[in-house]
């Protein structure tokens, strides 16, 4: 697998290998998935790494692990007989549990990978690697990606070193034009356009991020009304389209929808309301 990490999270990974002191129980949290995988893959070949400034990433023990191939390297798969992507105890035990004593084969350390952790492992497993994760012999280690270490059991996080990755830039710049494309819609003539824009946000954190976006723009927009120039095109779409009074009334309704957005709401069910109310304000007489 390539190595594909943001500048400043890959300098934060290779400070902590280079310490001298990586901790045997890592929570990797945040970023995008791949970012984690990334992240958790150069901190294994960090652990098994002989050179002088681990992972060198060209090495045997490095590429066996950028391979997938590190007999010391392992990296825990839902079990077949379930469906969900869990990994169910039974598995965990027989597996991995019962082998964690037994020497490694070629590296001074075993490593042990627990991708989209909150999936993989339920409480019962992650209570069964506690005991192991509260005093782990010298040559395991750790490493658990999730979206977020709160996910994963108080026990389990208090006994890791939590490691937060953060969000790529461009992210930003997609947000900006998401939120641009949703005025695009809001103007449209067409209920499909806008539609469209708020179905591709299926992601709750993704969709605040795009309303909060929608509303600063929104509020540019009344500024504009006070006599405040603005260079941004999709606020001066809004202004020739909408009068002061629907603006401030998109943004009444947009922050009902992220405060709605915050309780266990049907992402679904919120994105046709708040079309069907976006198209309300901007057509009602
Ligand atoms: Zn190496």
């Amino acid at each position: 697998m390539e190595i594909s990490l943001q500048q400043d999270n890959e300098k934060a990974v290779l400070e902590l290998i280079r310490s001298g002191r990586l901790p045997h129980t890592i929570i990797l949290e945040g970023g995008e998935k791949d970012e984690r995988d990334s992240a958790a893959l150069l901190l294994a070949a960090g652990a098994v790494c002989r050179e002088a400034n681990p992972p060198c990433l060209s090495c045997n023990p490095c590429r066996k692990v950028l391979d997938g191939i590190h007999p010391d390297v392992f990296r825990p798969e839902p079990s077949k007989n379930l469906k969900s992507g869990i990994l169910s105890l039974k598995d965990l035990r027989d597996s991995y549990l019962s082998q964690m004593s037994v020497r490694p084969n070629e590296a001074d350390c075993k490593v042990y990978l627990f991708s989209d952790a909150d999936k993989l492992l339920r409480e019962d497993s992650q209570n069964a690697l506690l005991k192991t994760i509260e005093e782990p012999p010298q040559s395991l280690y750790f490493i658990f990606t999730v979206q977020s270490a709160k996910s994963l059991l108080l026990t389990v996080r208090s006994r890791a070193h939590v490691m937060t990755l953060h969000r790529e830039d461009i992210r930003d710049e997609d947000t900006e034009a998401t939120a641009a494309q949703l005025i695009d819609g809001i103007v449209s003539l067409y209920e499909y356009d806008l539609l469209h824009t708020l179905y591709t946000l299926s992601d709750k954190a993704r969709l605040e991020e795009t309303l909060c976006v929608f509303t600063e723009k929104l509020r540019q927009a009344l500024s504009f009304y006070s006599g405040v120039m603005t260079d941004d095109p999709s606020v001066k779409k809004l202004t020739r389209k909408l009068d002061r009074r629907r603006v401030i009334a998109l943004i009444e309704i947009t922050n009902e929808a992220v405060n709605r957005l915050k309780t266990n709401v049907d992402i679904q069910l919120l994105t046709t309301w708040l079309s069907s109310q976006y198209r309300r304000i901007t057509w009602q007489k």
